[in-house]
């Protein structure tokens, strides 16, 4: 305890009307596509940051991005805001953070902004009662970094062809400490480099070769970065150093911006390299097991500097993931028999789309119905009435012909999920937390759960479904003000908010859908 820590909390003790003093540092970790059986399946290895907070943290074992469509800008929107998807608008990743108004500085690239985010975040809630907060958040992903702050204009830093960047929407330049970071051009000094295994061969019960990895190519060890600069720095993106360089980066940007060192300060970190390496090699994989162990080594570096720092009594953690992953259909079908199917509507809403082209005597192609990811949306409802074609009768129809499909599940229409009884059945919830009334979705498409949505000529284990593989996530909190422990309780990312709001005594600015999880903190006061 520092002599500044001890004088606070004996004017507290002296003054018990007065509110304990906030930590003054909330880190919020997001590792996307974590899922929660790594931490029991290699818990001895675990002896980082992943294992430090598992242990010493307060761990909601039965977590859940609670919603439909389990992908990385939906999953992010929830955890600062408190709210479902449903509430945040970001319902999937194709129109998450895309914006051409707000291109990117000192590099090419998609431009992005929080611009369809609605609502607030932690972030709006700390400032409105404490101006002086600041807040950094970094990922390699532009929605990684961008959605769990919400619209607020922050210290905001994503990854980009080799340098680390942000959009006119937060700066028109990048500061020295950013710019300075990427002179030393750490990625493009990747090239030749090899990933490899951090423990002995004997460590790992997975078998390396397995032939549905990486789409058949590159699936032994050791994984060798190109020997150009510029290709090994876009490569560096789907191996373990990306999740070194980005909290190299975080650690950085905390010591230029002096975070932690007065009021109460937000650090957001979603690190991306276990999506890439899931996607393409599987939860059962070899190269997985390695990542999530390389990822529990620097977690650990990371959180002894930031500790070192700020002092164990002044920070408070929280980690958890954007949604988890199914296997293989590939790899299940060879392993247990089961049915299991890659699933694509494509060329079935192609052929409705060219039905009504002909019979709206369309000279060039319309897209009427547009599907992506489990949803069905419908584009202008007044051109079918024009052509005096009946929407529902098209969608009874299609409804009719997905249902009988391979890997299919349900086909809902919105409308039929309010009568869901949502205690019982999770994929009808899991459907209302996503859809906004105006989200413009006309049927819900669900799989069954060890099948998922094809990606043409891409051959990769996925999530996006309302299923346990791809909803189940670790909820963590460590820290000052936690009460240690394992909890069994069923959680929500939307909890996560409303409890370090409690934890911070402060109050949500809007809406939200989670609740505080007081049983997991110390009396405050
Ligand atoms: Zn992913």
């Amino acid at each position: 305890m520092t002599f500044a820590v001890y004088l606070s909390l004996l004017g507290w003790l002296l003054n018990p009307s007065t509110p304990a003093p906030r930590p003054k540092l909330i880190v919020v970790i997001t590792v996307d596509q974590l899922r929660p059986d790594y931490f029991t399946r290699w818990k001895s290895q675990l002896t980082g940051g992943l294992g430090q907070l598992a242990t010493e943290g307060a761990f909601f074992t039965d977590g859940y991005q609670d919603h439909a469509v389990t992908e990385t800008a939906p999953g992010h929107s929830t955890i600062l805001s408190g709210m479902w998807p449903a509430h945040t608008g970001i319902i999937r990743n194709s129109e998450g953070v895309q914006d051409s108004l707000a291109p990117l500085l000192g590099t090419t690239g998609p431009g992005a902004s929080p611009r369809r985010f609605r609502g607030t975040t932690l972030v709006d809630w700390l400032k409105a009662v404490d101006p002086t907060t600041r807040v950094l958040s970094v990922s390699r992903k532009d929605r990684g970094a961008i959605l769990p702050i919400g619209r607020s204009k922050e210290q905001v830093y994503w990854y980009q062809s080799g340098l680390f960047t942000t959009s006119r929407y937060y700066a028109d330049t990048l500061p020295t400490w950013v710019q300075a970071f990427n002179a030393r051009r750490l990625p493009f000094k990747a090239a030749s480099t090899s990933w490899t295994l951090l423990l002995p061969d004997s460590a790992y019960k997975e078998p390396d070769n397995e032939a549905w990895e990486n789409g058949g190519t590159g699936v032994v060890f050791p994984h060798v970065l190109p020997a150009d600069s510029v290709r090994a720095a876009a490569a560096v993106a789907s191996v373990p150093a990306m999740d070194s360089l980005t909290l190299l980066f975080a650690l950085e940007g905390f010591e230029a911006l002096k975070l932690g060192r007065k009021g109460t300060d937000i650090l957001a970190v979603s690190l991306s390299t276990t999506d890439a390496v899931g996607h393409a090699f599987g939860p059962d994989s070899r190269e997985i097991h390695d990542q999530v162990l390389r990822l529990d080594h620097y977690l650990g570096w990371f959180l002894k500097r930031l500790t070192d720092r700020v002092g164990r009594d002044n920070m408070v953690v929280v980690l958890t993931a954007d949604h988890g992953v199914t296997s293989y259909p590939e790899r299940t079908r060879a392993k247990t028999g089961g049915a299991a199917y890659r699933v694509s509507l494509d060329t079935l809403v192609t052929a409705v789309n060219r039905d009504l082209d002909r019979l709206a005597g369309a000279a060039t192609p319309r897209e009427w119905l547009e599907f992506d990811t489990g949803m069905l949306f419908l584009h202008d409802n007044g051109r079918f009435a024009a052509i005096g074609v009946k929407t529902d009768s098209v969608l009874d129809a299609l409804a009719a012909r997905i249902v009988r499909m391979q890997g299919v599940a349900r086909v809902i229409r919105p409308a039929d999920l309010a009568r869901a009884d949502t205690a019982s059945d999770p994929v009808a919830r899991r459907w209302l937390h996503h859809l906004a009334p105006d989200a413009g979705v006309v049927l819900t498409v669900t799989l069954q759960p060890a099948s998922i949505w094809d990606i043409p000529n891409v051959p990769i284990a996925m999530h996006g479904q309302p299923s346990e593989d791809d909803a189940h996530v670790p909820i963590i909190f460590w820290g000052r003000g936690v009460r240690r422990g394992s909890y069994a309780a069923r959680a929500n990312t939307v909890d996560i908010a409303p409890t370090l709001g409690a934890l911070l005594g402060v109050s949500p600015l809007s809406l939200v859908d989670g609740h505080a999880r007081t049983e997991a903190l110390e009396p405050r006061n």
